[in-house]
């Protein structure tokens, strides 16, 4: 198993009168190479979830393993673990003035410590994997939005993270072009083995995945 969650709670602003229980006792668990799509409405607690998953919210409560170790609680292990998680947001986050390959190769280079010419090579690679080879020298705002998430999904896929978690990726996408960005989503993280985990609110593009979890009100229900 790749990922083990726990029992997980996250309560925001606890004992305060806007108390909110977000996620309510979750357990779940991801193997390698899955694709698994969270599914629920808003307010259900997906994106805190995630970010309990990529460590940028600490759970109330609850373990989260990687590789059978536990990351809240490892001495140094978060810092070492956040670097094998690759995140995809709705909103691109791409930096508006780098080029499409810059921004491929910047969080290689300062985050992972690869050299230029090794980050590079990695980026084109999957800038080639997801057909914006051509585009290296455009800057994010010259793209369209479908564009734009494939040269997010392929910086994210260039740092070759243990699991890459996405955000409503398609969330800003018009419908045909979120089945293209997902069906590319989907052959390139079968071919890499690539475990991933996809957050949204739309039942056909959870349809994409290899496994379908439901959450409501916190709570992972199955029906
Ligand atoms: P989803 O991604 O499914 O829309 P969220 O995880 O963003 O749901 O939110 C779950 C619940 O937690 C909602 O009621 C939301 O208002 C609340 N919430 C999310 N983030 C915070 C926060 N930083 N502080 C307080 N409440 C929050
Ligand atoms: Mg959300």
């Amino acid at each position: 198993m790749l990922i083990e969650i726990k029992n997980i709670y996250k309560i925001y602003n606890e004992g305060k009168e806007s108390e909110v229980r977000a996620l309510d006792g979750v357990t779940l668990s991801i193997d390698r190479g899955e694709f698994v799509a969270i599914i629920g409405a808003s307010g259900s607690g997906k994106s805190t979830l995630l970010r309990c998953v990529n460590l940028l919210e600490t759970p109330t409560s609850g373990e989260i393993t990687f590789h059978g170790e536990n990351i809240l609680t490892r001495k140094g292990g978060a810092a070492a673990y956040r670097t094998k998680v690759g995140m995809v947001f709705q909103s691109f986050n791409l930096f508006n003035n780098m080029s499409v390959l810059d921004n491929c190769t910047v969080g290689q280079i300062k985050v992972l410590k690869k050299s230029a010419a090794e980050a590079k090579e990695l980026a084109m690679k999957y800038l080639t994997k997801v057909g914006m080879a051509p585009y290296i020298n455009a800057r994010p705002r010259q793209l369209s939005g479908g564009q734009k998430q494939r040269v997010a999904i392929a910086r994210a896929l260039a740092t070759k993270p243990a699991i890459l978690l996405a955000d409503e990726p398609t969330g800003n996408l018009d419908s045909k072009t979120s089945q293209d960005v997902l069906s590319l989503m989907k052959v390139t993280g079968q071919k890499f083995a690539q475990t991933m985990v996809m957050i949204t609110h739309n039942e056909e593009i959870a349809q994409m995945a290899d496994r379908i979890v439901r959450i409501e009100d916190g709570r992972i229900v199955t029906r």
